[in-house]
Formats: C-alpha cells, sequence, structure tokens
C-alpha cells in the first residue's frame, strides 16, 4: 500500500524478517480466522495453568512461554521503585498452599486451582478453628460452585477462596492453615516487543498478563497481542508498533514512568481486555474521544456486521486509566467484547476454558487487524486534477471489470476519494462520510496514486 517501500521488512534486530508477508492487505487476504483463532486458543490453554500476579515466576514463565509466538523481551524493574505516586512492590511467589481438615485431608488446595489463594497473600502456616479462619475466607454465595478470584496487593495479608459449597461442608474444628508462599524485595517483570517500522510513530497495543487462572480477563488479550505482533513482525509497515504485556495498574504505570520521552511518538494505542467471550465487541473510547483510534475502531466495528456498542471514556476499567490519566493523555483506547464486570463469570473460577473460543478469538484479531491497517494506511491527499471530475475511463480506471457489483463499488470509493481529498479530509473520514469500507478507500487511493490523480497532502 502507500507506504510500503519493498516487499521486505528490517525487523528491530536489524536482521531482514524471515518470511516477510510484504503488505498487511496481504495478511488480511490470507487470513483464515477460526485457523488464527485456534492458535490463539492453544496459547489460552497453555497459560491457563499458571499462576501469575503482578509479580513473581508465573509472570516470567508466562512471557517466555508467549516467547514462541512473538519475540518479546522480559524486562524487570526492582522492587522499591519510585514510579509517579506509586511504588514497585516486593515479589510475590509461591509454592503450595492448602487447608486441611483434621483428618489430614485438603479441603481447600491450591494445586487443585491457583484461584483458591487470595493472590499476594502473606506466608501462614497455623492451626486454627473454623470461627478463627473465618475472616480470612472469601465465596461467592450467589454462584455457590464458582470460586472467587481476589487480591491484596497493597496490604500484607492472606486469604483463601473457595466455593460456598466447599465452605458449608466445612465443620467446626482444627484446621490447619498453610500457604507457602514469599514476599520479598525481587522485581516487577514485564514483557516488551517493538517493530520498528517506516517511521518512528508508534502504536501501543498494551495488556495486562497479571491475571492467574482466568481466561477471558485476560488470557485473550494476552494470546491476541502477541498473534498480533507475530503477524505483524513479517509486514511493512508505516508506524512503529510496541506492545506491552504488564501487570494492571502498576505495570502501565511503572512503564509510562520509565519511558515519558517515548510518549510524543505514540499517534495511537489500544488497551486489549477480554476480547475471547462470545458477546458482541465493546470499544470504549480514549479521554480524548475522537482520537483516530477511536474513530478507526469505530468504524471497522460497523463494518464487522455484528452488533457493537462504543462506550464514552470513564476513569474506571483496565489501563487506559493510566494511559489516559490528565497528565499522559495518550489516545488510547480499549477494545473488548463483554467488558469487565458485565458477564456473571468475570473474575470468578468460571472465566475458564469454556468461556473462551476460537471463533470469538480469531474474529477479535481479525478486527484488530483491520483497525491496524486503518491507522496504518490512513492519510490526507490532493485531488491533482480537482476541477471537474478527471476522465477516469482514458486512465483504465473506469468500467474496467466488466460492469460487476466490485467494479462499481471500487469506482464509487474513487469518486468519493477524488472529491473529499482536498487536503482536510482523510481516507478514514471518507469512508465514514460515504459508508464505504476502509480497505475499498485505501484501495481507492492506491489506483489513483498509481494514475497521477492523488497527492499526498502530509
Ligand atoms: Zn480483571
Amino acid at each position: 500500500m502507500s507506504f510500503i517501500k519493498s516487499n521486505e521488512n528490517i525487523s528491530d534486530s536489524g536482521k531482514r524478517a524471515e518470511g516477510a508477508s510484504g503488505a498487511l492487505c496481504n495478511v488480511l487476504h490470507r487470513f483464515d480466522a477460526q485457523e488464527q483463532g485456534e492458535e490463539a486458543y492453544r496459547i489460552v490453554r497453555e497459560l491457563y495453568p499458571i499462576c501469575r500476579s503482578i509479580t513473581g515466576d508465573g509472570v516470567r514463565q508466562s512471557l517466555c512461554l508467549l516467547q514462541g509466538t512473538a519475540p518479546l523481551e522480559l524486562r524487570e524493574v526492582s522492587s522499591g521503585t519510585q514510579v509517579f505516586d506509586w511504588t514497585v512492590p516486593k515479589e510475590w511467589n509461591i509454592r503450595d498452599a492448602y487447608i486441611k481438615n483434621e483428618a489430614g485431608e485438603r479441603v481447600v488446595d491450591f494445586q487443585r486451582c491457583n484461584l483458591h489463594v487470595l493472590n499476594y497473600s502473606v506466608p501462614v502456616r497455623q492451626k486454627m478453628s473454623l470461627k478463627e479462619l473465618k475472616p480470612h475466607l472469601f465465596t461467592l454465595p450467589e454462584t455457590p460452585d464458582w470460586i472467587p478470584y481476589r487480591t491484596s496487593y497493597y496490604r500484607e495479608t492472606w486469604g483463601f477462596c473457595l466455593t460456598q459449597r466447599q465452605l458449608e461442608s466445612m465443620g467446626d474444628g482444627q484446621y490447619e492453615v498453610s500457604i507457602d508462599s514469599t514476599l520479598e524485595p525481587g522485581h516487577l517483570t514485564y514483557g516488551e516487543y517493538r517493530i520498528q517500522g517506516a517511521t518512528d510513530d508508534e502504536v501501543l497495543i498494551s495488556c495486562h498478563a497479571c491475571h492467574p487462572s482466568l481466561c477471558n480477563d485476560n488470557l485473550s488479550g494476552i494470546a491476541i497481542a502477541a498473534r498480533l505482533a507475530g503477524l505483524l513482525k513479517a509486514v511493512s509497515l508505516r508506524h512503529s508498533y510496541r506492545f506491552l504485556w504488564i501487570p494492571g495498574t502498576i505495570g502501565s504505570i511503572t512503564w509510562l514512568a520509565m519511558n515519558e520521552a517515548i510518549l510524543p511518538r505514540i499517534r495511537h494505542g489500544l488497551v486489549l481486555s477480554c476480547v475471547g467471550d462470545s458477546g458482541p465487541f465493546t470499544y470504549k473510547r480514549s479521554r480524548r474521544g475522537d482520537a483516530e483510534v477511536d474513530r478507526a475502531v469505530e468504524h471497522v466495528l460497523l463494518h464487522c456486521e455484528r452488533e457493537f456498542q462504543a462506550l464514552d471514556f470513564t476513569p474506571y476499567g483496565y489501563d487506559e486509566r493510566q494511559y489516559c490519566s490528565p497528565g499522559i493523555n495518550l489516545p488510547v483506547g480499549c477494545f473488548m467484547r463483554t467488558p469487565n464486570g458485565r458477564y456473571p463469570q468475570y473474575h470468578t473460577s468460571a472465566d475458564d476454558l469454556s468461556l473462551v473460543t476460537p471463533s470469538s478469538l480469531g474474529e477479535s484479531l481479525l478486527q484488530l487487524l483491520r483497525v491496524i491497517q486503518v491507522l496504518d494506511e490512513n492519510g490526507r491527499y490532493f485531488n491533482l486534477n480537482p476541477k471537474c471530475e478527471p476522465q477516469l475511463g482514458r486512465r483504465g480506471l473506469y468500467r474496467q471489470m466488466g460492469g460487476t457489483k466490485d467494479a462499481a463499488a471500487s469506482e464509487m470509493a474513487m469518486l468519493w476519494v477524488l472529491n473529499l481529498s482536498d487536503g482536510e479530509h482523510d481516507l478514514l473520514d471518507i469512508a465514514i462520510r460515504s459508508g464505504i469500507p476502509f480497505a475499498e478507500v485505501s484501495r481507492a487511493a492506491d489506483a489513483l496514486k498509481e494514475a497521477g490523480l492523488l497527492g499526498s497532502a502530509s
């Protein structure tokens, strides 16, 4: 397309990318949503059993596994590092945890499900009565077979999460409580991967990678970010693309605090979360509300032939809260299917491998690629023959495809591009105003450029 210089891409390591696919439109053309979704699902399944948190070996292990899909680098930031108003916490690791009854049976067992431990629990080993234990137990009485997901990152305490049925089966008596964890100075770990494009202008793709065995929130986002990075690394792109797999909140705060010099280069950004369930798409706009990424996502979703909703920014949710804080104010929106807190399985053990599906993951990835196409190919142009319509037939641009529906559509796209290319409207404006999908408008612009009818206005 317009900014592609060759079929080969120079990757960030300085070597020519293996098996470069050339243009993004070719990737989209060849895209098999089911196959791509199955690849993403394979990642979700592989990472599902690992006990992640905002720090610790679970995050490292997860990031190392993702390196098989995207060549991300692990970054380590020491505990105690000051990051804006926050401090990088101590590192948490856990080996085992259980509650044993008097018969020595594990009635609650971390080995069966890592959600059983209040994430970031300090170590404990003692005997106590059920009454003494109860303030440390968390259940969901309304869904008695589900284990809640709870954390206590910034207040040192311990606890267990269990099903209401487990709790009800626990009689009075003495229990042996053990959490074999450590909370010590160490590091916060995150994953980063940057693809160098033709320019240093960046698109930021960020997801939180701190939840333990939970699939939609957010193994789906982790897997889709990795697949997206894997697909884009072999493509010739105008923008550079930066991918972050970070612990929620403290991760984005840490990254922003340590990379302030880079921020002016970030032109567009998306936080990915909850992209594996079968609900309709949801897009949460950036704080600015009318950023190019906002218009791009809404345009793509309007043409995805599915229901979708666009929500205005609120200062609650995922890491867009930090990216869109007033002193940072990046054009970063949040791409989701069913949003956080809006599905019953959210933050429970029922957010499992049955909630996400390969087809939903594949469809999410496809829409994201289309958004990337808009961001990467959008531009402003001048019609170089603005006094009345140029004669398209003479240039082989009119009725060359036998009057098919496709030909009529591409002619219509060319007429729109010619009419609105006055240096004021970009291709996305033209797509939105004409109701023609961006890809069609971009193709028309390419044909017009080729014919010498369109010149860049930027
Ligand atoms: Zn969450």
